[in-house]
């Protein structure tokens, strides 16, 4: 007679649910108009995109953001169905008073944080709450070479109060590699000096390899980025990429720039983290506000 109960085919039950059900996981992208925001969403996602309602085609015109707008996509790889919600904001901090610029990205963040909360505390919740909590925040910053201005150090202090916050050098192609690492350090040390915490967190359930992924991940942002929704040929590969009088910056090449350990992040290693990290610490840090402000 064994002693084999047979329980540990649950792991099989638990990933047979998930992929039934699917993953959501939201992204907000802010930062100055004509940084590049819509085109980097377009290179992360377009190539793997099958319903979309955004503007993926190259040759459509590149639109102004006016408003906060979520587009939703669904992509498909072998059998896991991942629920993309893309929110981009208008530029923010373009005006000559930027007072409260920040107001309206806030306000979203925790609007859908309050939604969340509502449907949770509803006597007949339903069984899945549809889920539009912002699971990562890309913060693009100028590639000055410089430093942040004080509007991002304000802007960013805030938004790492509510949410996962990725910052990352826009249009990097415009900084040699040297200013790029420099300017990186220099980013690095104005976010830890004003107190800005980025992700990731080391949580106390973190192993010895999720600390060291997370180690490299800090050495690495700013991630400093080029996106294109064009592609180039080059030694006769199509690849995505930009083409200037110089030559051909190929996107994905990561002796030109640092998209694909952006898109790795992303889509690969951090993808769980950021969505319960969403729902551990800033979802529970509004909760429990809400809570206790209804108690009073
Ligand atoms: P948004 O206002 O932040 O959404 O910026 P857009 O995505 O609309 O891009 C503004 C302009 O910058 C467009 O002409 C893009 O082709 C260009 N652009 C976008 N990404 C890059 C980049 O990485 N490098 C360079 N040089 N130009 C870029
Ligand atoms: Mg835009």
């Amino acid at each position: 007679p064994s002693s084999y109960v047979g329980f540990d085919s649950i792991t099989q039950q638990i990933e047979h649910k998930l992929l039934k059900r699917g993953f959501q996981f939201n992204v907000i992208v802010v930062g100055q108009t004509g940084l590049g925001k819509s085109t980097l969403i377009n290179t992360i996602f377009a190539s793997h995109l099958i319903d979309t309602k955004g503007r993926l085609a190259a040759d459509e015109p590149v639109r102004q953001t006016t408003d906060i707008q979520a587009v939703s996509h669904t992509i498909v790889e072998n059998g896991v169905r991942l629920k993309l919600n893309i929110v981009d904001t208008p530029g923010y901090g373009d005006q000559i008073n930027n007072e409260g610029c920040w107001d309206p990205i806030i306000r979203y963040i925790k609007d859908q944080h309050s939604a969340y909360l509502r449907k949770e505390l509803t006597a007949m919740r339903d069984r899945y709450i549809q889920d539009s909590r912002i699971h990562c925040c890309l913060f693009f910053i100028n590639p000055t070479g410089h430093s942040l201005r004080p509007i991002d150090i304000i802007v960013l202090k805030k938004l790492s109060e509510v949410v996962n916050v990725v910052p990352i050098i826009a249009k990097s192609d415009s900084l040699t590699l040297e200013e790029r690492e420099n300017f990186k350090q220099k980013i690095r040390a104005e976010l830890a000096y004003n107190g800005v915490i980025s992700y990731p967190f080391d949580t106390d359930e973190a192993d010895e390899e999720e600390i060291q992924v997370n180690e490299i991940v800090r050495s690495m942002i700013p991630f400093a980025v080029v996106g294109s929704e064009r592609t180039v040929i080059v030694n006769g590969k199509t690849v995505r990429g930009r083409k200037n009088r110089w030559g051909v910056i190929n996107v994905e090449d990561e002796a030109h720039c640092e998209f694909v350990h952006l898109r790795n992040f992303l889509t690969r290693t951090h993808l769980q983290d950021l969505i319960e990290t969403t729902a551990q610490i800033h979802y529970e840090a509004f909760r429990s506000r809400q809570l206790l402000a209804l108690k009073d």
